[in-house]
């Protein structure tokens, strides 16, 4: 079976991103996949990244360089505990779903935070080895997140402009940069604003696709129509 990595960014298992959590490990349970969760908040990951994050001596102590001393401290496997646990995760999954409301046009910085810390230079990029020649290379990412505004709102000629412009740093600026291939990204807009009934709805269109999902191409992150 597959192997699946969810990480999960939201305080409350009652919420609608928790039962899109659950759903997810159930579907893909029941097909067979070994699903593991990072539970970011449960876990209290620590999003901030500071020296902390270094086992022993540093590379240069004169002027702290987060990105050299990460990236030594790797080589070295002087990397401190949860990033390695995390890495190690990472390294085994062949799907990584990221599931989490979203937050000022981003994810909330407990993600954030988990990108800024577990992706680091030597194991999921390096030098001239990103994009296309990403360390992190057969496996495929999935974003999947919930709402405030309404679809209209992300609309092209809505209020907050198109979607993709907020897909665009997670897609193409971490997930390609590192060699992830990246599958349609699972939006469920305004849970809180729309009836009971739509929000099975929803629920359901989130099984409905995971049941097909190995079947799945990954998508064009970064399309010419993005630079015009
Ligand atoms: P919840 O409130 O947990 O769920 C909605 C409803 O679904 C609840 O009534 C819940 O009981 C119900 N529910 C849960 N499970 C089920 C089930 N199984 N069946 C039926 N109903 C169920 N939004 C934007 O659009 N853009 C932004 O930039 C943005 N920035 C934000 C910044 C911050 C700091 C915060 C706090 C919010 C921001 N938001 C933004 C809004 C945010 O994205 C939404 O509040 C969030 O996505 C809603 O998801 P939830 O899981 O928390 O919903
Ligand atoms: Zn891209």
């Amino acid at each position: 079976g597959k192997k699946v990595l969810i990480v999960y960014a939201h305080q409350e298992p009652k919420s609608f991103n928790g039962s899109l959590l659950k759903i997810a490990v159930e579907e893909l349970t029941k097909q067979g996949c070994s699903v593991t969760v990072s539970d970011l908040y449960a876990m209290q990951f620590e999003p901030r990244a500071t020296r902390n994050d270094i086992v022993g001596h540093l590379h240069n102590s004169e002027a702290f360089n987060y990105g050299v001393e990460t990236w030594e401290a790797y080589k070295r496997g002087g990397l401190s505990k949860d990033l390695v646990e995390e890495q190690k995760k990472v390294q085994e999954a062949d799907l990584l779903i990221f599931q989490f409301p979203l937050f000022w046009f981003s994810m909330p910085a407990i993600l954030k935070g988990w990108m800024d810390r577990v992706l680091v230079q030597g194991f999921a990029y390096d030098l001239s080895k990103a994009y296309d020649g990403g360390l992190l290379q057969d496996k495929l990412s999935l974003f999947s997140f919930t709402t405030g505004g309404s679809q209209e709102m992300y609309s092209n000629e809505g209020i907050c402009g198109d979607m993709h412009y907020v897909l665009w740093p997670m897609q193409h600026g971490i997930m390609h940069f590192c060699g992830v291939k990246v599958l349609e990204p699972h939006i469920c807009y305004a849970p809180e604003n729309v009836s009971e009934e739509k929000r099975k709805e929803m629920l359901t269109a989130w099984t409905q696709r995971l049941k097909t999902l190995w079947k799945e191409e990954p998508i064009d992150c970064s399309p010419e129509w993005y630079f015009k």
